[in-house]
């Protein structure tokens, strides 16, 4: 009797980033039918896990490591995954995630939680991860295997890393 393949497991995440290359990937259509007949989606924005799980064979990372949970997050990335991508050019650079680091976070949230016309209490603070002195790209936080660029990276460019890397092939970008 013929064994069924085992498919592989992949990761998806969202760190400093604005989503678009998340929504550069849904824009796959068709190809992600085909992706989750090979693939199990084991952890992502569409997925319902908290925590990010073991043996992880691919992982795709969007955006910059800018707060002390992104950079938790991507330890724990890098020890769960054969494979990491730097997905997107705020991964690959830091992008326009980079430049936000630098203007006076305490300030900004102040005026926006505390003297706005409904101010939502000091606790409010207390609850927000601490900001990285600046927002680092993700090679700057771990090892990264591959880098998909763009902003967002175009789907036939996502698709074709992803159709190397499950058919064995080396990527070429
Ligand atoms: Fe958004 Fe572009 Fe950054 Fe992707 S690379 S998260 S599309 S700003």
């Amino acid at each position: 009797m013929s064994q069924v393949p085992k498919k592989l497991r992949l990761a998806t995440v969202w760190l400093g980033g604005c989503s678009g290359c998340h929504m550069s990937f849904l824009d796959l259509d068709e190809l992600l039918i085909e992706l989750v007949e090979k693939v199990d989606i084991v952890y992502g924005p569409l997925v319902d896990t908290k925590k990010f799980p073991e043996e992880v064979d691919i992982c795709l990372v969007e955006g910059a490591v800018t707060n002390v949970e992104n950079l938790e997050l991507a330890r724990s990335i890098r020890s769960n995954s054969k494979l990491v991508i730097s997905f997107g050019d705020c991964a690959v650079t830091g992008n326009v995630t980079s430049m936000r680091n630098r203007i006076p976070v305490k300030d900004l949230l102040t005026a926006v939680y505390h003297e706005a016309q409904a101010p939502i209490g000091a606790e409010s603070l207390e609850v927000l991860p601490a900001l990285l002195k600046k927002a680092l790209p993700l090679h700057q936080a771990i090892k990264v295997d591959i880098y998909l660029p763009g902003c967002p990276p175009a789907p036939e460019r996502i698709a074709a890393a992803l159709t190397a890397l499950l058919d064995n092939r080396p990527v070429d970008l």
